[in-house]
């Protein structure tokens, strides 16, 4: 006998990455450069110079015995010490290395403070469209996933929508800013009126209700726009960082928790943080990766190309007469498809060789998400693919 739970979970792959191996067979067949692949969200430019400058100064210069050693179980002191500080220096926060947690990416991150927080009749609250693996996250930590809709036309925090939502069962809220698929970046008017909603359920329910701020695109913003940090604006905030996008490190599995001093009783939280990594077997994250992050904290890898790919996208898919957000951040664009079933346009763009991932799975229909983290030059030769997609749609 054998966990029919996790059976059901491995033998299922997400919708995202069954495109992605339907891609790779495609290609196989008929040659690389003839498929569109726009599934996955795995990061096209090259990491910046500083990472394996460092890599290489570390491994030249350190003591390997102590360079790949463990490191302590919530990481390296010297790369918390230089997180709290660029948070410090950025955000004006009072972080120290004392509530910097590491972990191995962003999901990591998740379910690490949704394992520390949750307890048995527990609701976590999603704003949809919102990246699948919240649900397995949340309801493997024993929650029960409440999807919330953003608002239709721009996906904003729909606070009225929310209020309905919290009940006294809600001990968190999950958001994402860039994000994943809309590309969009929640406005600052957005996240003050969802910070004087939860206070006021807070005092009203008399308990912590904790945002979990899902930050790996923090950097991937384009034309200036800014991105709240949010926990400057609400208190019982726990961020859930990575590298992997914005320092294009996504196999490397490197990222960390931000239990924000402004949350009740952090110390206590930070335990339990402590506790989950434990519990799950996240503790000392990989310690080369931890090592280079004092020298690359704050760098990015050059998001000049996907500003470069999303203003051509956008710019040809609306004169075809798709309709979408402009993305502000992040590598995504969440396109309304030409049908109400978005599989059934999915399965229409594949006759283009055009591989598109449906909304359904972000918990919405009647969009497709592109990711647009590819070559500008795969995205001019799939141009034609995306106007003869329209075209079977009457809409040019
Ligand atoms: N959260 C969001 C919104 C994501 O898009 C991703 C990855 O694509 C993750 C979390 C997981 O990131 P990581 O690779 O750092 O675990």
């Amino acid at each position: 006998m054998i966990s029919e739970k996790m059976l059901a979970l491995g033998k299922k792959s997400s919708a995202i990455r069954e495109i992605f191996e339907y891609g790779k067979k495609r290609k196989a067949e008929i040659g690389e450069e003839n498929v569109f692949d726009f599934s996955l969200g795995n990061p096209s430019v090259c990491p910046p110079p500083v990472v394996n400058e460092t890599i290489k100064k570390l491994v030249e210069e350190e003591n390997p015995v102590l360079l790949h050693g463990y490191t302590s179980a919530p990481g390296d002191m010297e790369t918390r010490k230089a997180i709290a500080a660029y948070l410090a220096a950025t955000y004006g926060t009072d972080d120290t290395a004392e509530n910097i947690y590491m972990t191995v990416g962003a999901a990591a991150s998740l379910t690490v403070t949704l394992n520390a927080i949750v307890c048995e009749g527990d609701e976590v609250i999603v704003l949809a469209p919102y990246f699948p693996e919240y649900r397995v996250f949340a309801e493997n930590a024993g929650a029960k996933l409440v999807e919330v809709p953003c608002r239709e036309g721009d996906f904003q925090v729909d606070v009225e929508k929310l209020a309905l939502a919290v009940n006294e069962h809600t001990k968190a809220v999950i958001i994402n800013s860039p994000n994943n698929p809309t590309g969009v970046v929640f406005s600052e008017e957005s996240i003050k009126a969802l910070a004087t909603l939860l206070s006021a359920k807070e005092k009203e329910y008399n308990h912590p209700i904790y945002i979990i701020s899902d930050e790996p695109y923090r950097e991937l913003v384009y034309g200036g726009v800014k991105v709240p940090y949010t926990a400057n604006y609400y208190g019982n905030t726990i961020s859930c960082y990575s590298f992997s996008k914005s320092l294009s490190l996504p196999g490397e599995r490197i990222g960390y928790i931000c239990v924000s001093k402004k949350c009740e009783d952090w110390r206590e939280l930070f335990f339990a943080v402590c506790g989950a990594g434990r519990a799950l077997g996240f503790v000392c994250a990989p310690s080369l990766m931890q090592k280079i992050v004092p020298a690359c904290i704050g760098k990015t890898s050059d998001t000049s190309i996907y500003d470069t790919n999303r203003k051509l996208l956008y710019r040809e898919l609306t004169a075809y007469g798709y309709e979408c957000v402009n993305p502000d951040g992040a590598f995504y664009m969440f396109v309304k498809a030409f049908c109400e079933d978005a599989g059934e346009f999915c399965e229409a763009a594949k006759k283009h060789e055009l591989l598109l991932v449906p909304s359904d799975s972000f918990g919405v229909t009647g969009y497709v998400r592109i990711s647009y983290c590819v070559t500008t030059e795969q995205i001019e030769r799939a141009l034609p693919a995306f106007r003869a997609l329209a075209k079977d749609y009457g809409k040019i």
